[in-house]
């Protein structure tokens, strides 16, 4: 039964050039419909014998979009909605994405009334120029005073995105961004390497001709940030994530680590047990689902043991905690007839210089890292 929900507003005041997840233009109609209809769709999934009544959640992750699109008005009626279908008297970690631009103290102090407590916020880079280039909507000032204002408010766990790899980053100024993000004292950063996904403004800009930074130069600028960020006292605890130590992403751990999640909104991806879904990534086709009282899932799959269990051993590896193999023999016993072909996998892996030992455990290496969804297609 899952314990970690995420809820994901679909609204955004633009479009950002590279983004590939579903978004639409904030208009008031939409958004006062919105707030009532995740509480709603948890009603059809009971009704559907998918959840039980009140079940206790551990962690809450509201995504986007740009959740504060809802304001504080309907945020507010949305975590009621949520808080009466579900037990969230439990919740540890309660993250909510913010844009520079969305923030305000009338805002944080509504998130901090219904129970969030950590906040992440979209920075990208610290350079006006490059910001403007991808189609954000704030400056690199904005970014900085949105994250003062919410430990200002009160939220001790305050961190940022970053993209590494933008197009006309160099060396220079990719360790300026870095140094600007250290001095903001967070607690968490997410660096991510920008990807080219289909159908963005980037991807037709880098068909006309827009040059992107290649795989090595991407490949670079990660590793310099692992460099700065360790260096300050940050583990890369997961391949794109970094935290103080005990203030890693709750949910996202427990997610990589093979715990069921059920996901709210167009778009929102759950796992609960043997099945997974994903919700339509279209607000209209969402709204008309929910509203007749039918899931609004497009995509549906039971997997076998055997694929479940795989599923949930493999991701583990993105982690810097790596995966036991002895603890995977005992907690899912379907899979031991694997154990014995997997340590020799890793035994090849690892004089590949791609993954290591770790105590009881494996991990993937550095090298390991560069190439981890390659690795983790072969051994599923
Ligand atoms: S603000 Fe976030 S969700 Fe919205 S368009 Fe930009 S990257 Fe995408």
């Amino acid at each position: 039964m899952f314990e970690h929900l995420y809820i994901h507003i679909p609204f955004c005041d633009g479009k950002c050039h590279y983004c590939g997840f579903y978004s639409v233009m904030a208009a008031p109609s939409l958004t006062e419909l919105y707030v009532g209809l995740p509480a709603a769709e948890l009603d059809v999934l009971r009704e559907m014998r998918q959840i039980a009544a009140k079940t206790p959640i551990r962690s809450v992750y509201m995504g986007g979009g740009t959740p504060a699109m809802l304001g504080c008005d309907g945020l507010k009626r949305l975590a009621e909605g949520i808080a009466g279908k579900l037990d969230l008297s439990g919740v540890s970690e309660w993250t909510v994405e913010l844009n520079p631009a969305s923030v305000n103290t009338d805002i944080l102090d509504t998130l901090r009334a219904i129970g969030a407590n950590r906040i992440s916020i979209g920075a990208q880079i610290f350079d006006d120029p490059t910001l403007k280039l991808i189609g954000r909507r704030h400056s690199a000032e904005d970014a900085a005073r949105a994250v003062a204002m919410a430990q200002d408010a009160g939220f001790g766990n305050v961190g940022i995105d970053l993209i590494a790899g933008l197009p006309g980053v160099t060396d220079e100024l990719w360790g300026q961004t870095l140094a600007h993000a250290l001095a903001l004292q967070l607690k968490h950063l997410s660096v991510y390497a920008l990807s080219v996904e289909p159908g963005t403004v980037l991807a037709a800009q880098a068909a006309a001709g827009l040059r992107l930074p290649d795989e090595e130069a991407q490949l670079a600028a990660l590793s310099q940030a692992e460099q700065v960020l360790g260096a300050a006292g940050f583990a890369r605890y997961e391949i794109s994530n970094y935290a103080l130590p005990g203030l890693e992403c709750l949910h996202n751990l427990s997610v990589w680590r093979g715990s069921d999640y059920l996901g709210l909104g167009p778009a929102a991806a759950s796992r609960v047990g043997k099945t997974r879904w994903t919700n339509c990534a279209d607000l209209s086709d969402y709204i008309e689902a929910v509203q007749q009282g039918r899931r609004p899932a497009c995509e549906r799959e039971t997997l076998s043991d055997v694929d479940d269990a795989l599923e949930r051993v493999v991701f583990a590896l993105r982690l810097a905690e790596g995966i036991g193999l002895d603890e995977i023999r005992h907690k899912f016993p379907v899979l031991s007839g694997r154990i014995g072909e997997w340590k020799k996998r890793m035994q090849g892996l690892a004089r590949q210089q791609i993954a290591e030992p770790h105590g009881q455990r494996w991990r993937l290496t550095a090298r390991g890292r560069d190439v981890c969804d390659a690795v983790l297609r072969e051994l599923l």
